[in-house]
């Protein structure tokens, strides 16, 4: 039986931690804010912007939400974030996906200041991560680390293999896997033999979209799993892209959906909003 990572909890642990840097920063009159925009009205996207607001809360940081109509102009949309960008109260800025088709969601992230981006998604980021400078990493790679951290999962020379390239998932892990010294390898829907590639995985992290994708057969005794995938089945329940009740029972440790990943997600925003916080204020000076 593998042992059950259990992100939950870990993200519990954060928060706290997360709650006590808050309120020094307080104490300091220094007051984090994030500000959110979502552009529609996505059911799931709601859900999530729900859940980090209910964080921030919880830690004791600000929040403003920006709610936009679906026919926004790029225009509109750029301008609000060059406003937050230069609003001093401001310290994170997040742009929730998707927003409508006909606006270029990529030059919206890369209109987003350095110093802002909790979410990683900006160029500078994106680049830095690339040459293995401290910077913004996205959030739910970078809980997936922290997961690995905790549980004391070495991936020095491990053969790590990522299912799918994600500009937010995928691709930050290949570098995030890198630093830790692993072998990385990354498929996605054009792999040949994909099975062969799990097969040999030390660890596998999967974030397909697809529930049930990674079956007992596809890996070997002992893997490591880490289940990024949020789907519902035909129950409607909701459900990662790991059988869970069969891999389980080859792996060594494995990420349970709900309770590993997604809970590990929001925190690693919260983390992100408070080393915003602090990097802008450090440039002033004043920390
Ligand atoms: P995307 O749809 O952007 O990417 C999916 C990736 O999977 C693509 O690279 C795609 O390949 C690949 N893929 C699709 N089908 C196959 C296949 N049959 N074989 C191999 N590769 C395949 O998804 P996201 O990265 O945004 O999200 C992935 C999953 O993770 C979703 O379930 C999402 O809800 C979840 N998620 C969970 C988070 C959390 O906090 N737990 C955070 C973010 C996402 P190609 O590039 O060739 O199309």
């Amino acid at each position: 039986m593998a042992t059950i990572i259990d992100g939950k909890t870990l993200a519990k642990k954060i928060r706290e931690n997360l709650k006590i840097e808050c309120d020094e920063l307080k104490e300091k009159g220094i007051k984090p804010k994030l500000a959110v925009i979502m552009v529609g009205d996505d059911p799931a996207s709601k859900v999530y912007v729900r859940n980090k607001s209910r964080a921030c809360d919880e830690i004791g940081i600000e929040y403003q939400e920006y709610l936009l109509n679906e026919n926004i102009t790029q225009d509109e949309l750029l301008e609000l974030i060059k406003k937050l960008n230069n609003d001093e109260t401001v310290n994170g800025i997040l742009l929730q996906s998707p927003i409508p088709e006909n606006l270029d969601i990529n030059e919206a992230f890369k209109t987003i200041t350095y110093l802002k981006d909790v979410d990683g998604f900006t160029p500078s980021s994106v680049g830095k991560l690339c040459i293995g400078e401290d910077t913004f990493v996205s959030c739910t790679p970078l809980g997936v680390i922290k997961m690995f951290e905790e549980y004391n999962i070495d991936l020095n020379g491990k053969d790590v293999v990522i299912l799918g390239r994600s500009n937010i998932v995928g691709r930050p892990l290949i570098q995030c896997c890198l630093q830790k010294n692993a072998t990385v390898t990354i498929c996605h829907s054009k792999t040949n033999n994909l099975k062969e590639h799990t097969k040999r995985a030390d660890v596998i992290i999967s974030a397909i979209g697809k529930p049930k994708f990674v079956t007992e057969d596809m890996v070997k005794d002992n893997v490591v799993i880490v289940d990024v995938g949020i789907n519902r089945d035909e129950n409607g329940k909701l459900v990662g892209d790991v059988d869970f009740e069969n891999v389980e029972k080859k792996a060594s440790y494995i990420t349970p959906v709900p309770g590993g990943v997604g809970p590990m997600t929001i925190a690693m925003l919260m983390h992100n909003v408070i080393k915003a916080t602090k990097e802008q204020y450090k440039e002033k000076s004043i920390l």
